[in-house]
């Protein structure tokens, strides 16, 4: 097997391999992405959050993203899988929903391909009202982000709302407020943060 980041051959031998699932990134590539477990606020919300969104992991995500690199899905969780299959293992999971435009690009769902071994029950019935694009908004649309979902589901009890990047929050914050009043406990979790002022 070879790291899917560096091409550097894996050696499959070792004692862990046999005990816990593979890496599929070899130890030295690992090794730049080290966990960094914080809780950011935004507003009213706090959002747990992994990793710091630069050098290696931005490369990463980029190549999963913008190059349609599938084969990189579960890299990006293998740390902190268990971790979350514990931790929130009565909880509904929420994916803050790609647009359309995004999703033919791609082919794939990114994110719920990431989560793909988080075995959470899934929670419809979050939507964008507009078409608007994550990526690089100004102020003004990360406004009009805020205001830019609704949700139609089921009330609930228990409900983790997750993305991939967490930069200014208005997207969460969007998508939060508007479960807000149909859920009794929302968590927010984003697997990587971008510290603006870095
Ligand atoms: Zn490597």
């Amino acid at each position: 097997m070879r790291c899917l980041y560096c091409d550097k051959v894996i050696n499959k031998l070792s004692f862990k391999s046999l005990l816990i699932k593979e890496d599929l990134l070899c130890v030295e590539c690992r090794m730049k992405l080290p966990l960094k477990r914080r809780t950011i606020k935004v507003k009213e919300m706090e959002v747990e959050t992994f990793y710091d969104y630069d050098g290696m992991f931005k490369s990463l995500l980029l190549q999963y993203k913008e190059c349609l690199d599938e084969a990189l899905k579960s890299v990006f969780l293998y740390e902190i899988t268990d971790y979350i299959n514990l931790r929130y293992f009565n909880y509904k999971i929420c994916y803050i929903p790609s647009s359309t435009k995004k999703l033919e690009y791609r082919g794939f769902e990114h994110l719920k391909l990431m989560f793909e071994e988080v075995k959470l029950k899934p929670l419809e019935g979050l939507r964008m009202k507009e078409e608007l694009c994550q990526e690089g908004m100004d102020l003004k649309n990360r406004m009009k982000m805020m205001s830019n979902f609704v949700y139609d589901g089921k009330q609930e009890n228990k409900v983790l709302l997750v993305d991939d990047v967490l930069t200014s929050g208005s997207t969460l914050l969007g998508a939060y407020r508007s479960l807000y009043s149909n859920c009794k406990r929302i968590k927010v979790l984003s697997v990587a943060y971008k510290n603006n002022l870095i």
